[in-house]
């Protein structure tokens, strides 16, 4: 008669090769954080032998760099204290049933070379032979989190100049604002569009247009002060968060890009391209970011009606 199914879960074979063939690197530890069983995903990713791990302390099979760099084992140096592998170890052992979770960013010493690895561990206490163990599964997590970054980086950017898009620049706003609320910044916001766009995108063509915006936000970009927030709002208008003394200092370093720009012959597939812009300040601390957007482009309107390629600034 064939053996039930539920019989194949307790197999020594199943068992091996469930433990080997998994994607996650396994090791069992005991209550003193040494290191009883490995798996092939931890022998290759930590490239030990199991003749070099067993028994030892586990920061030193990892490779960690708390222990590595001071030359001291795991365990005994003073940063060990703040170790997350050994608290999320140490929270398994004291909490039968329950799975502990955690993110560790470090140097690891692979191979003898260091090396910055994200890695997920996860720890549950066993009991095998009447002792306590816990059972650690360590996934390097460290492309999937750069490629999060670069996903969350790109959704945060205009595709076209680089620049912030107008969604994140209200989320880097607002906490911007609140901070010149309390008092510990000065705060200037600054509407800036290109004058005539429309005649440049019709006397030379739509990707002309786009060479200016494209050298008009590295102009920003290099003018600019590296606090300072700079998004492109839509269009040909960009929203400039400025961190500075007062009004006058705020209209000096958008006057000195607006110049800069009239003097700027744009580079579009060859051809030498000019344009102004026109800019709307204020450095009144409204009720709110929106308020003070509102008002800095009430101001941009006047740099308009007044002949464009100006600075107007709220008083
Ligand atoms: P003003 O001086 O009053 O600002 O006039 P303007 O012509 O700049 O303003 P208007 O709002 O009439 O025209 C803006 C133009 O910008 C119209 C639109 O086709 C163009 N535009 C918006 N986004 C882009 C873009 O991404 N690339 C290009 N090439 N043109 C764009
Ligand atoms: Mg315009
Ligand atoms: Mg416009």
């Amino acid at each position: 008669m064939a053996a039930p199914a539920e019989t194949l879960l307790t197999s020594p074979d199943f068992a091996e090769f469930l433990f080997n063939n998994l994607s996650s690197a396994v090791f069992i530890v005991d209550g003193n954080f040494r290191v009883r069983k490995v798996n092939d995903v931890y022998r290759s990713l930590f490239s030990k032998s199991e003749k070099e791990v067993l028994n030892q302390l586990c920061g030193n099979t990892l490779g960690c760099a708390f222990a590595i760099e001071q030359q001291r084992p795991c365990g005994s140096t003073s940063a060990c204290g703040e170790c997350t592998i050994r608290s999320c170890i140490a929270n398994s052992l004291a909490t039968p049933g329950d799975i502990q979770n955690t993110y560790v960013s470090r140097t690891f010493y692979i191979n003898g070379l260091p090396v910055e690895k994200r890695f997920r561990i996860k720890a549950r206490l066993v009991e095998f032979g009447g002792e306590e163990l816990a059972i650690v599964a360590v996934d390097d997590v460290t492309e999937l989190e750069e490629e999060r970054k670069k996903v969350q980086e790109m959704a945060n950017r205009d595709y076209l100049t680089g620049l912030y898009n107008r969604r994140y620049f209200f989320e880097v706003g607002e906490s911007f604002f609140q901070n010149a609320k309390r008092g510990s910044l000065r705060l200037a916001v600054a509407m800036i569009d290109i004058d005539h766009f429309k005649r440049i995108n019709d006397t030379y063509g739509h990707a002309a247009g786009d060479a200016v915006l494209k050298g008009l936000a590295r102009i920003l970009e290099r003018n600019l002060r590296k606090a300072d927030v700079l998004s492109r709002f839509g269009g040909e208008e960009f929203c400039v968060l400025l961190n500075c003394k007062d009004g006058e200092d705020a209209y000096a370093v958008l006057d000195k890009i607006r110049l800069l720009v009239e003097r700027e012959e744009f580079d579009a597939d060859g051809r030498r391209v000019s344009a102004t812009i026109s800019a709307g300040i204020t450095n009144r601390l409204g009720e709110s970011l929106e308020k003070m957007i509102n008002q800095a482009d009430e101001m941009l309107y006047k740099a308009k009606n007044a002949g464009r390629n100006r600075c107007e600034v709220y008083t």
